[in-house]
């Protein structure tokens, strides 16, 4: 650890919705961190400087509460007005950017970083391959989510990237 001197005492402070509790190990290029606890009960270790400067206020959990706030403005499609077409693969997608517009106004489900495209939940029980690309889609907008490029990737790989029913068991 390094001297006491060294380190601003912050704890008890309060930044956002974290509250500084002790201080932490250094981060690998040697930035100063403290263990902080969020008003909804999370522990984190936050660079020292992004407290100061008010770029980390939270554990994540209002990251999370803007990007749900986010969809519900917008609403989904009422269960009898979802189509159920013999929609191809690029028309599905333009089907979801006309809806719902561009993925990149809204977070990664699964990061909270700034989405880049609509993924595809493959395991939606509507989800198919496309007749001429072979590609999967789903004719329901509402199984599309906003994903960044890295965790669409990670999902598409790892995730439940399998159709239901299309791979032989
Ligand atoms: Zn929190
Ligand atoms: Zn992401």
């Amino acid at each position: 650890m390094a001297a006491k001197g060294q380190i601003k005492d912050v704890s008890g402070q309060r930044f956002g919705r974290l509250t500084a509790v002790s201080p932490a190990e250094r981060s690998a290029n040697g930035r100063v961190r403290w263990l902080c606890v969020c008003d909804c009960g999370t522990e984190v270790v936050v660079q020292s400087n992004n407290l100061q400067s008010g770029n980390t206020r939270s554990c994540g959990c209002v990251g999370r509460e803007k990007a749900a706030a986010r969809f519900a403005v917008i609403g989904r499609l009422p269960n009898r007005q979802k189509p159920d077409d013999e929609i191809g693969y690029t028309a599905a997608h333009d089907r979801v950017r006309k809806l719902y517009g561009s993925a990149s106004q809204y977070f990664c489900i699964d990061c909270l970083d700034w989405a880049q495209d609509w993924s595809l939940q493959t395991d939606s029980p509507r989800a198919r391959r496309d007749a001429a690309s072979g590609l999967l889609l789903s004719p329901d907008p509402d199984d599309y989510v906003p994903r960044c490029k890295r965790c669409h990737f990670r999902y598409d790989e790892y995730g439940p990237a399998v159709l239901r029913g299309s791979r032989p068991a």
